[in-house]
């Protein structure tokens, strides 16, 4: 047939996740296949923060990523993060200066991502919707225009993974799901001495939280995010929550008076993980949101993503050094993911549990504001780029609700 093509690996999905497997591989010398059902520059909704998780992450790739980063022009260097249950006066933490978060529009940052990859003759990207996946002694992906054989398939195919569902991996049932909307605005008036990531949680975002995430010209990324638990229980309309604080909470619609919308408020889901699932079987392994990968509390997947992207990459070059893609192999994939950020999501998780309170929310904004000692704790968690991933202790807990 025509449009067969075989390689080594293929990877479903160009996001972060599979970016990043697809540059890890690439440098190694494998022959690897990247579709995507778009094409690029596309767009993905996010709020667009990236953390320090995501230097943290590109320090431990090859091919200098994490110069060339900063040598992007369409980002936006961030000075701290504010957190606040009164809109008006947040609790204001700043980075120090070696820690670097920026925004960047996912158009732009995926985009830069992807070409990172690109730059190895041996990764190739073929534009294609994904509409069958097999694992019977080899990997078959079947697109809208081709047959794709090879010895391993990464599903890197974002929340609503085809490749999982295809291959009985649905990481959704096993995990919990978030739901985030979001909309650009021009000219809202921030009220900030420079740029902050503002996350608020007043009386009409509970369960769930806002955010005001500044970005290149003049522009912000404005936000919801809830569980999907929550949503359901409660009978929940974000849409409606969302434009009732951007016209009428004290401390957000004053800054919204001038702004402009840019366009619609558009959603998606956040797939998030809490507890050991499998992310792979035979000749398959599942990176980023299609392993539910991103952290519990803050929505954040990026980072995840990139981390889980490194460690398939690592468990497939060993893999293809002994030829064995057997489920059994493969499931140490599973333990080092698990054992990376497992943990710790389920302090996230803890934390998440509290703060769909009012109460433990006003708890927590007035330690932050008043227990010297804790702010100082945070901060300097904050602001280390080398602090590992642990940084949630049970004492810390404990300070944060009490
Ligand atoms: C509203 C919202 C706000 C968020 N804010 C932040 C934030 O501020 N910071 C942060 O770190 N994280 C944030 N996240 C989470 C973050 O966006 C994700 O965790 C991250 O994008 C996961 O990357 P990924 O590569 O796994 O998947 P994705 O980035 O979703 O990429 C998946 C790719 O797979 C392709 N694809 C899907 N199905 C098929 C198919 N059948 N065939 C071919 N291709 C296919 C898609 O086109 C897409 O390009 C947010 C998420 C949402 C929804």
């Amino acid at each position: 047939m025509e449009n067969q093509l075989s390689c080594d690996v293929v990877i479903v999905g160009a996001g972060p996740a599979g970016s990043t497997t697809a540059l890890m591989l690439g440098e190694l010398g494998y022959d690897v296949i990247i579709v995507d059902k778009h094409d690029f520059p596309r767009v993905k909704i996010c709020g667009e923060g990236l953390t320090s998780d995501v230097w943290r992450q590109f320090k431990k790739m090859p091919g200098n990523i994490y110069d060339h980063f900063l040598a992007l022009d369409d980002k936006l260097p961030i000075n701290g993060i504010r957190l606040g249950y009164d809109c008006s006066n947040p609790v204001q933490f700043d980075l120090c200066e070696n820690v670097r978060i920026y925004t960047c529009e996912r158009t732009v940052f995926d985009h830069f991502m992807l070409n990172e990859a690109l730059q190895y003759p041996n990764v190739q990207f073929i534009k294609g919707l994904v509409e069958k996946v097999e694992n019977k002694g080899g990997a078959i992906v079947i697109t809208n225009t081709h047959t794709i054989n090879a010895k391993i398939v990464v599903g890197a195919d974002g929340a609503m993974s085809r490749v999982a569902r295809e291959l009985g991996l649905q990481s959704r049932k096993t995990g919990l799901m978030h739901l985030g909307v979001r909309q650009y605005f021009k000219n809202a008036d921030l009220k900030q001495e420079g740029s902050y990531l503002e996350i608020l949680a007043p009386k009409p975002t509970i369960p769930g939280y806002f955010w005001l995430f500044p970005m290149t010209d003049n522009r912000v990324n404005a936000g919801m995010g809830m569980s999907s638990h929550h949503i359901k229980k409660y009978d929940i309309s974000l849409r409606d929550r969302f434009n009732q604080i951007i016209t009428a909470e004290p401390g957000v619609a004053d800054r919204f008076g001038r702004a402009t919308a840019l366009g619609p408020l558009q959603g998606q889901m956040i797939p998030m993980l809490v507890k050991p699932a499998k992310r792979s079987t035979d000749c398959a392994i599942l990176v980023g949101d299609a392993a539910t990968t991103a952290n519990f509390s803050t929505g954040e997947g990026i980072g995840p993503a990139i981390r889980s992207g490194r460690f398939a990459a690592a468990q497939i070059d060993q893999s293809l050094r002994q030829n064995r893609f057997d489920a059994g192999f493969l499931a140490q994939y599973d333990k080092k993911l698990f054992d990376a950020t497992g943990n710790e999501n389920r302090k996230f998780y803890l934390i998440q549990r509290f703060l769909s309170h009012e109460y433990f929310v006003k708890k927590m904004m007035k330690n932050l504001k008043y227990d010297v000692e804790l702010h100082q704790f945070l901060q300097q968690k904050l602001s280390n780029v080398e602090f590992s991933d642990k940084i949630i202790n049970f004492k810390m807990l404990f300070r944060l609700f009490r």
